[in-house]
C-alpha cells in the first residue's frame, strides 16, 4: 500500500517569519493520517521550517541541491548541508530548473544517486512541454527522463524515490491535466519502472501528479490507481488552501 504525498512547492515565495506563520497554522490541521504532508520552501527559511514543524507529522523539503558534498560551487547547496539542517525531502529536475537553469537529465541523475548519500528522498519531476505533447510524444519524453534520473540507483532506492509527472502546460497556468490523463501517463511510468527495476518496486515507487491542482480538483486525481498524491506549486502557499489539499488526499 503506497502512502499518499501530497508536497507543498513553495518556488521563490514567503519569508521566515511567512513560512513560520504557516506551520502554525496548519499545524494538526494538515495533519491526516495516512498522508505524508511535505512543505518545499527556499533554503532561507529551511532551519526556522524545520524547528516549526518539530513534534508535527510535517516533514521539509528544498527544492534543488548540488551532486557534490562540497566544492567550489559557488551560491551552491549540497545534500550534506541538507541533512544536517533535518531535511527529509529534495525536489530535482523541476521544470522551471530545466528550463530556466540548464538542468539536465544527466544533472537530475547525478543529483538524485547524491541524495541518497545523505539519507533525503529525491521528488523528481518529469513531465512534457505542450508542443511534446501535441506531437504525441508524452510517454517517450516522460520514459526518457524517467530513465535518465532513476540510473545507477539501486531497487531499493528507485522504490523509495517519488516521482513527480508534471506536465509543464499545467504548471501554475490553471490547465490541468485530467485526471484520467494524468493517470495513464503515471501507469505508463510505473510500467518503465517495472521494466528497469521489478514489479516490487515499480509498486512501491510513490508517483504524484503536478500542474494546477487545487483543493477542488486533488480528489480526483486521489480517486485514480495509480496517482500517489500531488505536487502543488499555487495552491499550496495559502494555509487553508494547503489544510484542504492534504485533507483531500
Ligand atoms: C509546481 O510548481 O510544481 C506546480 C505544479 O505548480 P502549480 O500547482 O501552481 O501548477
Amino acid at each position: 500500500m503506497r502512502k499518499p504525498i501530497i508536497a507543498g512547492n513553495w518556488k521563490m515565495f514567503k519569508t521566515i517569519a511567512e513560512s513560520v506563520a504557516f506551520v502554525n497554522e496548519v499545524k494538526g490541521k494538515a495533519e491526516v493520517s495516512g498522508v505524508e504532508s511535505v512543505l518545499c520552501a527556499p533554503y532561507t527559511n529551511l532551519p526556522a521550517l524545520v524547528e516549526a514543524v518539530k513534534g508535527t507529522e510535517i516533514k521539509v523539503g528544498a527544492q534543488n541541491m548540488h551532486w557534490e558534498e562540497n566544492g567550489a560551487f559557488t551560491g551552491e547547496i549540497s545534500g550534506v548541508m541538507l541533512k544536517d539542517l533535518g531535511v527529509h525531502y529534495v525536489i530535482l529536475g523541476h521544470s522551471e530548473r530545466r528550463q530556466y537553469f540548464a538542468e539536465t537529465d544527466e544533472t537530475v541523475n547525478k543529483k538524485t544517486l547524491a541524495a541518497f548519500n545523505y539519507g533525503i528522498t529525491p521528488i523528481v519531476c518529469v513531465g512534457e512541454k505542450l508542443e511534446e505533447r501535441e506531437a504525441g510524444q508524452t510517454k517517450e519524453v516522460c520514459r526518457v527522463q524517467t530513465e535518465g534520473a532513476l540510473k545507477g540507483l539501486s531497487a531499493e532506492q528507485a522504490a523509495q524515490t517519488v516521482i513527480a509527472y508534471e506536465p509543464i502546460w499545467a504548471i501554475g497556468t490553471g490547465k490541468s491535466s485530467t485526471a484520467d490523463d494524468a493517470n495513464e501517463v503515471i501507469a505508463y511510468i510505473r510500467e518503465v519502472v517495472k521494466s528497469l527495476y521489478n514489479e516490487q518496486t515499480a509498486e512501491a515507487l510513490r508517483i504524484q501528479y503536478g500542474g494546477s491542482v487545487k483543493p477542488n480538483n486533488v480528489s480526483e486525481y486521489m480517486q485514480q490507481s495509480d496517482i500517489d498524491g500531488a505536487l502543488v506549486g499555487g495552491a499550496s502557499l495559502e494555509p487553508a488552501s494547503y489544510i484542504a489539499l492534504v485533507e483531500g488526499a
